[in-house]
């Protein structure tokens, strides 16, 4: 994806407050991430271990979402899997709830996947950072094809949210 600014981040929020998408924590060395290799940009909410977000591009524009995330204690130490890039880790999967966009999240109502816990999705599937033994389903996809499909399932999570 292209690189985006602080600005651009925290313009693209869709589900939370202008004045949360103000003060949320936006990682401060956006002009070294490997933008390159990255579908989205996920990070971890340095202030708050239960948040998280991301950002992607979508029709055009950069949309993001404000996550919340179980505390660590409640990660599942079993093999999971993210539903995003279908990536197995030992502990290493959470589940990533985003309430839903305008209304139905002021009214409570939320959308949840389980996600790589670092958010390094578009990392492991071009086999930039290493998952361990097993992390990687045996496929004849291409690397291309991964790609595509983890970007249809970001794609498909954010459209739950803002629908
Ligand atoms: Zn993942």
């Amino acid at each position: 994806m292209k690189p985006l600014t602080e600005q651009e981040i925290r313009a693209a929020f869709l589900n939370c407050t202008k004045g949360e998408a103000k003060r949320l924590s936006v990682p401060r060395d956006l002009a070294d991430r490997p933008w390159d290799d990255l579908d989205f940009l996920g990070w971890r909410d340095p202030q708050g271990p239960d948040r998280a977000y991301l950002v992607t591009e979508g029709e055009g524009r950069p949309k993001a979402l404000a996550l919340r995330c179980p505390s660590p204690a409640s990660w599942q130490p079993r093999r999971s899997m993210c539903s995003m890039c279908l990536t197995t880790h030992t502990g290493g999967v959470s589940l990533m709830v985003a309430p839903k966009a305008g209304k139905a999240g002021q009214q409570g109502d939320s959308v949840g996947a389980y996600f790589c816990a670092d958010l390094a999705c578009s990392l492991y599937v071009r086999g930039k950072k290493d998952a361990g033994i097993g992390g990687r389903l045996h496929e004849s996809l291409t690397t291309e094809e991964k790609i595509q499909r983890t970007v249809a399932n970001v794609a498909a999570f954010i459209a739950k949210v803002t629908a």
